[in-house]
């Protein structure tokens, strides 16, 4: 029984892993625990803050860090920071920047549908650079100048959504918006693993990180984490928390928060829509610490046979499948299960359909359908689950 069954509601098997739309990743008995002693209690939510920014600190080497409502509330509340700074005028006025530069160069080839939090904050995204490869119209990427040729008196400064492979690499991006005193805030949702790059991207010299807390830190969904410097961490914080309070009584933890910098106390902030509890945050330093410290390594021998005995499963059925470890010994194995010529009513469209419609619903990966592939995430699989995945696996992949 589960407790959707209450609700009318029938839970799925979810092969997709920490997306999302299904709900997100498994949080691991040490921080749902969490998450219901930290409800008995009440404390200040800022001076939590306060004790989140120092473990992210230690976690990441920033300077400060906060727990965001997730990676988009990380870079709408990133931001805000870079836009307002501890002004107290402009951070009344967001997401109107009448006045003040409010641009961020982003490359074209970088755009994508998360970058709506940025622009809700009421950043302008200046494009620069073409998407070539992709158009099948060139050979080159973003380059050094186009970025340097896009910033002028309303740049705020750049955007960058990082993967291993992006040219300009982000330290070279960093180096060009130093020189002109720019910040980079940095989209890094879903890099993680390797654990490594929690330090290692900040180390570049980005001024602002955003991570997901949902996906493999494996936190509660609606977490992130904003990590980097001190002085603009800051302003994230007082926009996003309550500032229902008195000036002279209102004691911000000094290290995450710089009340002499302010003239006097924010009304609510542009992220007060974006609050974060007591539970959240108090379930994310749990998972962050467990992530950190590589508790997850160990489940993977198990993903790994859950996936062999999905492919064994398949034998004699149409399909072939495939387990693509992954690069960095710290990431999920994932199968593919590739259908070849199969069409109409035999496609990986077709069949993805149907195994979302079937009983119990389950959803595969469907990030390579336009290749006539399913995928398959272990993330959430267990034995029970595995030989209901293969059961219906074998039901739709058999020829109808
Ligand atoms: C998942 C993702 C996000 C959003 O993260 P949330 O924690 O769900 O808000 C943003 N950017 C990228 C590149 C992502 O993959």
């Amino acid at each position: 029984m589960s407790i959707y069954d209450d609700f009318g509601l029938k839970p799925i098997i979810n092969a997709s892993g920490a997306v999302t739309r299904l709900g997100g990743a498994p949080m691991p008995d040490a921080v749902l625990q969490a998450f219901t002693a930290a409800a008995r209690e009440s404390v200040p939510l800022d001076e939590l803050q306060g004790v989140a920014s120092r473990t992210i600190a230690e976690a990441t080497g920033a300077e400060a860090g906060l727990v965001t409502s997730g990676a988009a509330g990380a870079l709408m509340l990133g931001t805000a920071a870079i836009l307002t700074g501890y002004d107290l005028g402009r951070m009344e006025r967001l997401p109107r920047c009448d006045g003040f530069p409010y641009e961020l160069v982003v490359a074209r080839e970088q755009r994508n549908g998360y970058d709506h939090a940025v622009r809700a904050a009421g950043a302008k995204l200046v494009e620069v650079g073409f998407n070539e490869i992709v158009a099948g119209a060139g050979v080159r990427r973003t380059e050094r100048w186009e970025y340097e040729a896009a910033c002028g008196p309303m740049t705020a400064g750049i955007l960058y959504v990082y993967d291993p492979k992006t040219q300009p690499p982000l330290a070279e991006v960093v180096d060009l918006a130093h020189r002109r005193g720019l910040p980079v805030l940095v989209d890094a949702a879903g890099e993680l693993p390797p654990r490594s790059n929690l330090r290692s991207i900040l180390a570049t010299g980005a001024d602002l990180v955003c991570f997901s807390g949902g996906k493999a830190i494996r936190g509660p969904q609606a977490t992130g984490i904003l990590c980097g410097r001190r002085d603009l961490i800051g302003p994230a914080a007082v926009q996003m928390l309550d500032m229902d309070d008195h000036f002279e009584l209102w004691e911000p933890p000094i290290d995450l928060i710089d009340k002499a910098k302010l003239a006097g106390i924010p009304r609510h902030g542009i992220g007060r829509a974006l609050k974060v509890s007591k539970e959240q945050i108090v379930a994310l330093l749990t998972a962050l610490k467990l992530f950190a410290d590589g508790a997850y390594l160990a489940e993977l021998p198990n993903q790994r046979r859950w996936l062999e005995k999905i492919a064994s499963g398949l034998k004699g059925v149409p399909g072939t499948c495939v387990i693509h470890q992954s690069a960095d010994d710290e990431s999920l194995s994932i199968l593919e299960i590739a259908l070849g010529k199969a069409s109409g009513k035999n496609s990986a469209l077709e069949v993805c359909r149907r195994l979302r419609r079937g009983n119990p619903p389950v959803f595969v990966g469907h990030g390579l359908l336009h290749e006539n592939k399913l995928t398959i995430n272990p993330l959430h699989l267990n034995d029970q689950r595995t030989a209901v995945l293969v059961e219906r696996l074998r039901e739709e992949l058999s020829p109808q």
